[in-house]
């Protein structure tokens, strides 16, 4: 039996289950607070150790040959594996990527400025960071590497007008980095990329080391040590989210092709154990036909046992009363992705108040928007689309405010400003308002 048929229809419950897959992030206490400790010790050695550090760690966890040379991957071997990748591949590739940047120029906020009539010149100033980091993840030992994440997260930089791109993935066994990974930052015309993953890199990122130059933000998802490291050194450098492990609900009625929505539950199940895929429905019968075809594809699956690991444990088919408690749930849920495979999925849109992504109609899987349609595949995960949003262009933007008054303004205001400034007890910030009053 790989997924679970329950039953949900009071408010209770649909909270209880909320929470319940919610704590796939940290599925207990004490598991978090040992990844917490192996985490610090991380930092720690990185920070005192720099580069010898990463060299160790990458030796005991990737590669045993692993030396300081491989740290910063040569020109050349970019250009070997832009040769090397087949130019079909690299066509696609510079197609989804294309799709993703027309995507994100739509998510470029102006500078803007406005005058009073007094004279006084308020406004804001939207500048990119100088320099960023992103984490392609390794992939379950260099197995899946995630290509696609590599252009999720560089391109919404490159729009955003950011001047320096680093980026940091695991080596392979041999110490090398996938080829499609390499050929793609050269394809965005990325260069500068290390041969390091985990904490370690992330730490390298944040504070530096000898070989490797701190950023300003960090991007990109990755297992639960990548995750916490980002946690523990957020504020020394900017991120982009905490992103746990990945997730999908399908909230699906009669309309619904149960083959293509086992194959949708089960692009997400087969990229992590912790995985959650969720199926949401009133009909009784599409639910039985679901758990049949889950069955009977995850079999064939060449990630079958990280699959069916996910089903058993994170997945589940939800029946409930109707379509109404079904967004009721989805909403508690607040996923990552959200596929609506109903009749008529606009008309469930305007009730749907919690999702990374959501995903209209039966012909409209996920994947096309993990890989190629545009928007972005870095998504809050683990309830947090309560709060959070999608990797943009914003990630690697800040706003600087901008404020010229005249003379006359600040003569006018100042003895306003002082007695705020005094009802503060700041009587130097009083003064410097008013001295400018006595000329
Ligand atoms: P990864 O690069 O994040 O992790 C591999 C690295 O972790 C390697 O360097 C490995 O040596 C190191 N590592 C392994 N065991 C360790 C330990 N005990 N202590 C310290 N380091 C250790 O790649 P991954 O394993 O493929 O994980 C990717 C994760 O990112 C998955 O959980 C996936 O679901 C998630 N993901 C999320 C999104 C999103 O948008 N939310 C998108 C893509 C991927």
């Amino acid at each position: 039996m790989p997924c679970r048929i329950i039953e949900i229809s009071t408010p209770a419950q649909i909270a209880e289950f909320a929470a319940w897959s919610a704590g796939r992030f940290a599925p207990d206490e004490a598991r978090e607070a040992k990844v917490e400790d192996v985490v610090r010790g991380i930092i720690r050695a990185v920070r005192e150790r720099g580069d010898t550090a990463l060299v160790e760690y990458t030796r005991s966890f990737d590669c045993d040959s692993f030396d300081l040379s491989m740290l910063r991957v040569p020109d050349e071997s970019i250009q070997s594996a832009m040769a090397a990748v087949p130019d079909k591949d690299l066509e696609i590739l510079a197609e989804a990527a294309e799709n993703v940047r027309d995507f994100h120029q739509r998510q470029v906020q102006q500078s803007w400025m406005t005058t009073r009539e007094d004279g006084t010149v308020l406004g804001q100033l939207v500048r990119p960071v100088d320099r960023v980091g992103l984490y392609v993840p390794g992939g379950t030992g260099g197995q899946t590497p995630l290509i696609s994440s590599l252009i999720m997260n560089a391109v919404p930089a490159q729009v955003a007008g950011v001047s320096e791109i680093a980026v940091v993935t695991p080596p392979r066994k041999d110490g090398t980095i996938n080829p499609h990974i390499l050929a793609t930052a050269g394809m965005l015309g990325i260069s500068e990329i290390y041969a390091a993953g985990s904490a370690w890199a992330i730490t390298a990122l944040a504070l530096g080391t000898e070989i490797v130059h701190p950023v300003d933000v960090i991007a990109g998802p990755g297992n639960l040590y990548v995750t916490t490291a980002k946690r523990l050194l957020m504020g020394k450098v900017g991120i982009d989210m905490l992103a746990g492990p990945s997730e999908i609900t399908v909230l699906a009625d009669d309309s619904a092709n149960p083959s293509w929505l086992a194959a949708d539950m089960l692009s997400q199940a087969e990229h992590d154990t912790l995985a959650a895929a969720i199926l949401v429905t009133a009909s009784r019968d599409l639910a039985e036909h679901i758990k049949d075809e889950l069955e009977r594809q995850v079999k064939s699956l060449p990630r079958h046992d990280i699959a069916a690991a996910a089903l058993k444990d994170w997945g589940s088919i939800v029946l409930v009363p109707n379509l109404d408690v079904g967004l009721g749930l989805v909403n508690a849920i607040a996923p990552e992705h959200l596929e609506l495979a109903v009749a008529d999925a606009w008309s469930l849109l305007g009730k749907v108040r919690h999702a990374g992504a959501v995903f209209l109609g039966n012909h409209c899987p996920e994947a096309v928007g993990d890989y190629f349609a545009g928007p972005n595949h870095v998504l809050p995960t683990t309830r947090t689309a309560r709060f959070a949003s999608a990797l943009s262009v914003e990630t690697f933007c800040k706003k600087t405010s901008l404020v010229a008054t005249s003379c006359a303004y600040v003569s006018d205001n100042a003895a306003k400003i002082a007695r705020l400034a005094r009802l503060e007890g700041l009587e130097a910030h009083a003064r410097s308002a008013e001295i400018r009053t006595n000329r």
